[in-house]
């Protein structure tokens, strides 16, 4: 590992490497060599503290030694196998997961990722009640193909809308309330009201299923206000729709529990997860199906499928992964790391600083609104939240920013050492950008 080879991988990255949601003449990526637990490095041996997870999926760490040892032993028993043949380390797999599954769920669908994991749970919802329609959030990002990404509230969805049926409508979110409430009681109840109305006005008996984020994480990590997960689910069934939870990033650990909705009164009829489930040490995700709907497809053929639907060197991550976490009470230190550290740590700097308008979240999940006024709630434009990166970049913590919010999302393993020092980092770095406005 050298200076050159971190010169090398820029001049490849830039000559031949297109990337993903950007213009590609403007970019300027970090170079990552390495990494372990919650930090990374460069090819300079220049360290970060990793408070973004990467993309928010890198529940266990970077570099977890069984999760390593895992998939290089299944490399050397079995790279690949097509899906459908039964293999042993996919069965445990399925079998892993759905010990952290509500009672009433023994089927899982394994996908690449997050977008294929949802884009397979609505075609389950639409054969499953015969019924057209997906109800989403504005506030909210399903992945990037087909249906998924329609489904995505973001801007995100805009230039990509080819897939017919969405509908969406804004869920609870008080901090911007578009209910004009001013209590989450408030902002539950008109919330509930009002996809109630959009329900009723798409015609309750055309819609398959309603899609949500149970903690909507990119759009701002949004937690639910009390009574708003279990109205939902009293909506859905006062029509017969179907209530998909994606989990893709607040599920296994990032909440401090297994699932997200382990924390709210709900039950969904579908879970689609990703990330946290392995961490990305191999690209996976998947469906997790209630016994009902897995029963609509005993007799009659699912038509969905995937070349790499349980890929082993995957699904050995997955084993080692949810093992390692329960054994190593990874999902209990990440509930504690945010109630004894993150927590109070960003409500005493939202103090502080004039910039932080609101801090919310749990566990190793969290955002920092930066606002140009604490009244108006007015948010920072995209060049402050750069010099904000730029900032913390330079005293060596990775960030993860979204619109004009700092997430604070580290690994669950970040320890209170590690969770202490990135928050100081973070202040640093907010109070020698306010100083400039
Ligand atoms: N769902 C949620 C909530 C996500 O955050 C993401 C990715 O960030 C996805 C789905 C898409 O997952 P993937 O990028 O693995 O396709």
């Amino acid at each position: 590992m050298t200076s050159q080879d971190g010169a090398t991988a820029l001049r490849l990255d830039r000559d031949h490497v297109f990337h993903s949601w950007s213009a590609q003449a403007h970019l300027d990526p970090l170079v990552i060599a390495g990494g372990l637990g919650s930090t990374v490095w460069d090819h300079d041996g220049r360290r970060y503290l990793d408070f973004s997870s990467q993309l928010v999926n890198v529940n266990i760490g970077h570099q977890h030694p069984r999760v390593v040892a895992a998939i290089q032993e299944q490399a050397a028993t079995l790279t690949t196998i097509a899906p459908a043949t039964a293999n042993l380390t996919r069965g445990q797999a399925a079998e892993r997961i759905l010990s952290h599954a509500p009672a009433g769920f023994s089927s899982v669908f394994f996908t690449n990722g997050g977008a294929d994991a949802n884009e397979n749970a609505i075609r389950m919802a639409r054969l499953h009640t015969g019924r057209d329609k997906v109800v989403s959030a504005y506030r909210s990002y399903h992945g990037n193909t087909g249906a998924a990404v329609v489904a995505t509230g973001d801007w995100r969805r805009v230039p990509n809308e080819y897939a017919r049926g969405h509908v969406h409508h804004f869920g609870p979110f008080l901090y911007r309330s578009e209910f004009w409430a001013s209590t989450p009681e408030q902002e539950s109840e008109r919330a509930l009201h009002h996809l109630e109305r959009v329900i009723q006005a798409e015609g309750p008996g055309s819609v398959a299923a309603i899609l949500l984020e149970t903690i909507p994480g990119t759009a701002g990590v949004l937690v639910p206000p009390p009574g708003y997960l279990a109205g939902v689910r009293a909506i859905a069934d006062r029509y017969g729709i179907l209530l998909i939870l994606d989990e893709v990033m607040c599920g296994f650990g990032r909440t401090g529990r297994w699932f997200a909705f382990d924390g709210f009164d709900v039950r969904p009829d579908l879970i689609t997860f990703a990330k946290g489930v392995n961490s990305g040490y191999v690209p996976a995700g998947g469906v997790i199906i209630s016994d009902p709907i897995a029963k609509t497809f005993d007799d009659a053929v699912f038509p969905g499928g995937l070349t790499y639907s349980g890929h082993p060197l995957a699904m050995a991550s997955i084993v080692a992964t949810l093992d390692a976490m329960a054994d190593e009470g990874i999902v209990e230190h990440a509930a504690a790391i945010g109630s004894d550290v993150i927590g109070p740590g960003l409500a005493a700097l939202a103090e502080r600083n004039p910039i932080v308008g609101e801090v919310r979240g749990l566990g190793v999940f969290w955002a920092v609104e930066l606002v140009r006024d604490k009244d108006t709630h007015q948010p920072v434009e995209p060049a402050v939240v750069g010099k904000v990166k730029a900032a913390a970049l330079s005293r060596g913590l990775l960030p993860f920013l979204a619109d004009n919010r700092v997430h604070v999302v580290p690994p669950c393993v970040v320890t209170a050492q590690e969770a202490a020092t990135g928050l100081g980092l973070l202040e640093e770095a907010l109070d020698e950008v306010a100083a400039t406005l």
